[in-house]
């Protein structure tokens, strides 16, 4: 992707609840926007361990008797380093290069002061544009550490414009929010989202970089990501998506604000979907990741395809 000439280079900050949460939304969109030369950082809130990882939320579910004391500590703060390293070189990948962390405890996560105060103050100082974050109403918005994450996101930004006595930066303004459309409101998996009526209104194209995706979740051994899950999961989540609006792979949101235009906006894409012909949609939704590897492959596909249905 070419950078745009004149273009005003946007800063967007990612903020997650869990470390894979950095990227594993949003990652394809994150590098389209690095590739146009905008700067994407990323902020995670805990260290994820007590949650997600082969080591200590998986492996002791096994064990007669758990490390206690200081000893838990150590383990959970050696596996928290081994989790931000790996992010660390998934986000790379995904064109992320400042990746902060809290580094909270997972255990009991709530929407509170010192929380909203750290990630106003990242906000402060990194000034970004955009912020992605996770859907407050996440999972029906209830004892859910992303849907708090994203309530903590929006304190944080009113927090954020407004001038703070512990820290020197001056107030910023985000301009914009971007919910994470994934997981739980695209499937209605549980009586929680029973009366969710939130929907996605931007989907991102990530088909282009889908296989760089899959390579970055290959990364999270930690969280037995490595293996035949990431084609799995790509498939099954970011091809839904796209399959929902007529791509590949896609990365879903939420936008937080209506925003403002002077005319009606219509994407290309809409425009040329909407003089297709069904052939044209099959051809194109049907490159699979699993089979096909990156974008390349899918557009020698599509080429053989075009002139063989030129033939006919
Ligand atoms: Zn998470």
């Amino acid at each position: 992707m070419a950078k745009v000439r004149n273009r005003i280079p946007l800063k967007l900050l990612v903020v997650g609840g869990h470390p894979a949460d950095a990227f594993d939304n949003a990652g394809g969109t994150c590098l389209h926007h690095t590739r146009l030369g905008d700067t994407v950082s990323a902020l995670v809130l805990t260290n994820g361990a007590r949650v997600h990882d082969v080591v200590i939320s998986d492996g002791m579910r096994r064990k007669k008797q758990i490390p206690q004391g200081k000893k838990l500590e150590k383990l959970l703060e050696i596996r928290s380093k081994v989790k931000k390293e790996e992010v660390r070189e998934a986000c790379a990948i995904m064109g992320i290069r400042d990746v902060r962390f809290l580094t909270y405890d997972d255990s009991i996560f709530l929407v509170r002061e010192k929380i909203i105060r750290d990630i106003a103050c990242v906000i402060r100082e990194i000034r970004p544009n955009i912020i992605i974050t996770h859907y407050p109403y996440d999972n029906g918005g209830l004892a859910d550490q992303h849907a708090l994450t994203g309530q903590s996101v929006l304190h944080a930004s009113w927090v954020a414009n407004s001038v703070d006595s512990e820290y020197p930066n001056p107030p910023h303004r985000v301009a914009q929010i971007f919910f994470m459309g994934f997981p739980s409101h695209v499937v209605r998996d549980n009586a929680l989202l029973r009366e969710f009526s939130a929907h996605c209104q931007v989907y991102v194209d990530v088909s282009d970089v889908i296989h760089l995706k899959v390579e970055a979740l290959g990364k999270m051994k930690s969280q037995q990501y490595n293996g035949r899950y990431t084609l799995k999961r790509s498939e099954a989540v970011e091809g839904s998506a796209g399959l929902g609006v007529g791509v590949p792979y896609a990365e879903p949101f939420i936008v937080a604000y209506s925003d403002i235009y002077q005319t009606l906006p219509v994407s290309e894409f809409l425009l040329k979907k909407s003089q297709e012909q069904e052939k044209d949609w099959f051809g194109r939704v049907g490159f699979l990741v699993s089979k096909d590897g990156n974008l390349g492959r899918y557009q020698r596909v599509l080429n053989t395809k075009h002139r063989r249905f030129k033939k006919e």
